[in-house]
């Protein structure tokens, strides 16, 4: 035996696994095909370094505690999101605009009331005779393709019904300077209790049966194979349910019906998210100063939804942000017409084309959904999938464990937070077992 426990991907809930089996003496190999851990949390640094250009997460979403806890471990702090919210009227001008997403809330909890499970896309065109709901309606809509990055005609309404009654805080914070500081403090105590670190390791195969696991893998030097007695399986449902290509994992014997049965309604959402940096936050200095605490900057027919600023804090750093079906749109891009596009919708939408295109010093963007370590941003469950996330979440024969966000069942999939909870869960069951 190589270790007790192989750990497959070093993102989020890999390394929170990692940190807690390291905890209970327990010899630990955690593998991962990148050449960098952190998985979908990946920061590059930018000349302004309170603001790092972050190409995945971004935002701490609702309480958060494992979050909260690793930032105070590491000496970081959060800083909620303040800034106010502009939309392009139909007059063209850009007008103040409530950003509050209560009314999709009502919405949503009328979802709970169906005899079954159906699209968001279906159960929203209920409303669009009502005059007095079409407005939350549409707010509905923006929330799922905007947050969830989850395509309406296919993502299950009960689920998004069930993830706003669990009662996570709809409040967004950011970890002050970035996640840099939370992955370098997960990083430093699995390096600091021996835990194995391997990247660019590519896990191609497990073999597996009761108290055993082979793992064949190639890396930088050639095929690797590591003997353990278990594994903990943290691989993106994107690549779970991928089934040839670079990155996918076969198992064998393969997964029970029920686990492929649960990654079929276990959906990616797709996002294209562009950092601009700009040489001065000049949105601050037109129009007589009237956008200088503009937060979020909006457009329907813009090709980006909606742009952000980095505020309370003041930098020339900003972040345009297409989800769901919008971002399929943009897939053919490359990144480049990609970053020149987001740096012309800002000004367009400001009013400022040229000034944006003055200003403008560099952009960043990462395609996830062609990431053949990632297959899409973060996941979602698709109609009738209600039980999904639990079901690819449960342990097989006390040898097999699962953790990444898509596994988390509480409200939390597709976050961050969602993914340090599924590691460290998964730990647990595999000490218990
Ligand atoms: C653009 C974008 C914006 C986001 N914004 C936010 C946000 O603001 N707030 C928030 O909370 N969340 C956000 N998320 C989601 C968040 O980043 C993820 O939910 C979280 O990071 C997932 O962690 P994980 O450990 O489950 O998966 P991952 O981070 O994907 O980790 C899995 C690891 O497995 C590795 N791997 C894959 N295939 C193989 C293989 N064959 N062999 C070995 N290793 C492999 C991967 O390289 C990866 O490192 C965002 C994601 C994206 C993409």
């Amino acid at each position: 035996m190589d270790a007790d426990v192989v750990v497959i991907g070093a993102g989020a809930a890999g390394l929170a696994a990692a940190r807690a089996l390291s905890g209970r003496r327990l010899r630990v190999v955690l593998l991962e095909a990148r050449d960098r851990a952190g998985g979908r949390v990946w920061s590059r640094p930018t000349p302004r370094r309170a603001t790092p250009a972050e190409l995945g997460a971004e935002f701490i979403h609702g309480n958060a505690p494992q979050t909260m806890a690793l930032l105070r471990e590491a000496g970081a702090a959060s800083i909620d999101i303040t800034g106010e919210a502009w939309a392009k009227a139909a007059t063209g001008a850009l007008q103040p605009e409530d950003r509050d997403f209560a009314a999709a809330g009502a919405v949503f909890a009328q979802a709970s009331e169906l005899p079954e499970d159906e699209s968001v896309e279906r159960f929203l065109r209920r409303f669009a005779d009502d005059e007095s709901a079409r407005a939350a309606a549409q707010r509905a809509r923006d929330f799922v393709e905007g947050f969830e990055a989850a395509d309406p005609a296919i993502a299950s309404v009960q689920s998004i019904a069930a993830e706003w009654q669990s009662g996570v805080d709809r409040k967004s914070a950011r970890p002050f300077g970035g996640y840099p500081p939370l992955l370098e403090l997960l990083l430093g105590a699995c390096v600091a209790s021996g835990v194995e670190l391997r990247l660019s390791t590519i896990v191609r195969r497990i073999v597996w049966r009761r108290g055993s696991v082979t793992v064949d893998a190639s890396g930088s030097s050639g095929a690797q194979i590591v003997r353990a007695r278990s594994a903990i399986v943290t691989l993106p449902a994107g690549v779970l349910r991928h089934a040839g290509g670079d990155g996918a994992v076969s198992f064998d014997p393969e997964l029970p019906r029920a686990k492929r049965t649960a990654l079929q309604s276990i959906e990616m959402g797709h996002v294209a998210r562009v950092v601009l940096l700009f040489r001065t936050a000049f949105w601050e200095r037109i129009a007589g100063g009237r956008y200088r605490d503009g937060g979020f900057f909006s457009g329907d027919r813009q090709p980006f939804g909606v742009y952000w600023t980095q505020l309370p804090v003041r930098s020339e750093l900003v972040v345009a942000w297409a989800g769901g079906p919008r971002a399929t749109a943009l897939q053919a891009r490359t990144p480049d017409a990609l970053v020149e596009l987001a740096r012309d919708g800002f000004g367009e939408l400001l009013g400022e084309a040229s000034l944006a295109r003055d200003e403008f010093e560099a952009g960043f963007t990462h395609d996830w959904t062609n990431d053949p370590f990632a297959r899409g941003a973060y996941s979602y469950v698709a109609v009738g999938g209600g039980e999904a996330r639990a079901a690819l979440a449960a342990p097989l024969d006390a040898t097999l464990f699962f953790a990444g966000e898509a596994t988390s069942a509480d409200g939390q999939g597709g976050t961050v937070n969602g993914a340090l909870e599924t590691g460290e869960r998964a730990a647990c069951e595999l000490a218990d077992a």
